[in-house]
């Protein structure tokens, strides 16, 4: 059986390069499942697709073509990797994960990333509904006001221009969509460990992953 390791958490607590490390330190392989409810976002958008429409998304869902290679996201052949990341984008992205139907149609994609010698993934429910015989599942988290300094700090790095308050803001509303939606909503299963790196800096949080994997 191919391990799995599941990285499951709120918004901007640094799951994501978290994830990408420890993939990169066992040479696993790496799902961002995000980027899969970001993509989905992204084609609603450029296609005015009325995101109440359940069924609509579901077929972009499904009919998504899409590419990780490395760190870049292709949507049929276009680098979309910053393109998924705006604001407008994450938004959507939340909206529609509420939708069963699109849930359900990015299941099979997600778990064919299952590959040998073994996967990381990081997203939401990626231990308690796509890969609940995990061997190892991480619920990893930072206080919502650690996740907006990390956030803010990023954003400034990158030349963008940033509002402390309103990113903050923007993660209240995130985790209360993700934590209270009826399917998988974001909550911390009996099974996880829970990793709160909120004093923790990245390579700590890294480490302790590891270390967890091989205990
Ligand atoms: O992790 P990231 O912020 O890129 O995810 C974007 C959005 O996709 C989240 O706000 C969440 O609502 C949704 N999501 C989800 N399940 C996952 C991964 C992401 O519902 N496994």
């Amino acid at each position: 059986i191919i391990p799995v390791i599941t990285i499951d958490g709120p918004s901007a607590s640094g799951k994501g390069t978290v994830a990408q490390m420890v993939a990169q330190k066992l040479a696993y392989h790496y799902l961002d499942s995000g980027a899969l409810y970001r993509l989905v976002a992204l084609v609603a958008i450029r296609s005015n697709t009325d995101c109440a429409n359940e069924s609509d998304i579901a077929d972009i869902a499904s009919h998504l073509n899409a590419t990780f290679d490395g760190s870049s996201i292709l949507l049929n052949g276009e680098d979309v990797s910053d393109a998924i990341r705006s604001e407008q984008c994450s938004k959507l992205a939340s909206i529609i994960a509420g939708q069963p139907a699109v849930r359900a149609a990015l299941l099979q994609r997600q778990c064919a990333f299952r590959q040998s010698p073994g996967l990381v993934t990081d997203g939401r429910d990626m231990g308690s509904a796509v890969f609940p015989d995990a061997s190892l599942k991480i619920f990893l988290t930072a206080s919502a006001e650690e996740r907006a300094r990390r956030r803010y700090k990023q954003l400034i790095e990158k030349g963008i221009n940033a509002n402390m308050q309103s990113i903050l803001q923007d993660i209240y509303e995130r985790d209360t969509r993700d934590s209270n939606r009826d399917i998988s909503p974001l909550k911390q299963q009996v099974d996880t460990k829970l990793l709160d790196t909120t004093f923790l800096s990245i390579e700590e949080a890294v480490n302790e992953v590891l270390r967890l994997h091989n205990a």
